[in-house]
């Protein structure tokens, strides 16, 4: 199975740039957390943590770890500091590598996923790909990329660290870029089968409907089930009252609608379950 290392920037004594709430060590390990679950959620994969906790981890021993365990991508992620107008997502992939190299070819995936799924809907400027001495990306054996999510220094950026939508979407986008340049496989879905009309067998008994969005307009509803189908969620759209409601189905066993529950949430999406 592909074996991803996730690499949050930092932690323990070393706190990286900034200061709490926006001090990087903690960030980054939340958005690296998100990431991991959005893949094992997703794909079939593998995912290896630098670090889980708060803790001292040096930079060779990162890199350590990810060539002794012969990983198949090594991925940093750091947030930026600078002057106050500084602001923006940047990528780097190691400075002595071709721009047809493995490494940049994932890099790639991910600051185009990244572009087209957080950016532009946040606002957030987009400051290239780049390339750096940067220990982790030169001494893994491995492709490897370090990403820069963005300023914990400029208080526009702070404004989207503080949100959990912004860090829940560039988790997705990370997680997208990640699959599509290792070519990773998509989870069919283990819940049971969706039976989104209504239960005519059984009226009287309990279900539980999990359900995404409600929305006034369809286009809405619809770019939602869009979204929703590209990361493996097959839905069904309901509409009553001029509300039109994307469902992922109704589960008789409140268990399986609690699962599906947590995949949708760290997936990203906004979801509740009712009863019906
Ligand atoms: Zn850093």
């Amino acid at each position: 199975m592909v074996t991803v290392l996730l690499d949050p920037g930092h932690g323990g004594t070393d706190g990286g740039a900034g200061t709490a709430p926006y001090l990087e060590k903690t960030r980054n390990l939340e958005v690296a957390s998100k990431v991991r679950d959005y893949l094992l959620s997703t794909f079939v994969v593998n995912v290896i943590m630098s670090r889980t906790t708060d803790k001292t981890v040096s930079l060779s021993a990162r890199t350590n770890l990810a060539n002794q365990q012969g990983v198949d991508y090594f991925l940093s992620i750091h947030h930026n500091s600078g002057t106050p107008s500084a602001r923006g997502y940047e990528d780097f992939t190691y400075i002595n590598i071709s721009d047809t190299s493995t490494s940049d070819r994932i890099r790639n995936a991910i600051h185009t996923e990244v572009v087209n799924r957080v950016l532009g809907k946040y606002g957030l400027p987009n400051r290239g790909k780049k390339k750096a001495n940067f220990h982790v990306v030169r001494e893994s054996n491995m492709p490897s990329a370090l990403l820069e999510i963005g300023f914990v220094s400029n208080t526009s950026d702070q404004r989207l660290i503080a949100n959990p939508a912004f860090y829940n979407d560039m988790a997705v986008a990370i997680g997208e870029g990640v699959a599509k340049g290792l070519g990773l496989v998509r989870k069919k879905s283990t819940a049971a089968t969706p039976s989104p009309s209504a239960p005519s067998i059984a009226p009287s008994k309990t279900f539980y409907r999990v359900q995404v969005g409600a929305y006034k307009e369809r286009t809405n509803a619809t770019a939602m089930q869009t979204r929703l189908k590209s990361a493996g969620f097959p839905t069904v759209l309901s509409s009553s009252n001029g509300i039109y409601r994307v469902q992922i189905g109704a589960y008789g066993n409140k268990d399986n609608a609690t699962t599906m529950e947590r995949r949708l949430r760290s997936a990203g999406f906004p979801v509740f379950v009712y009863q019906v």
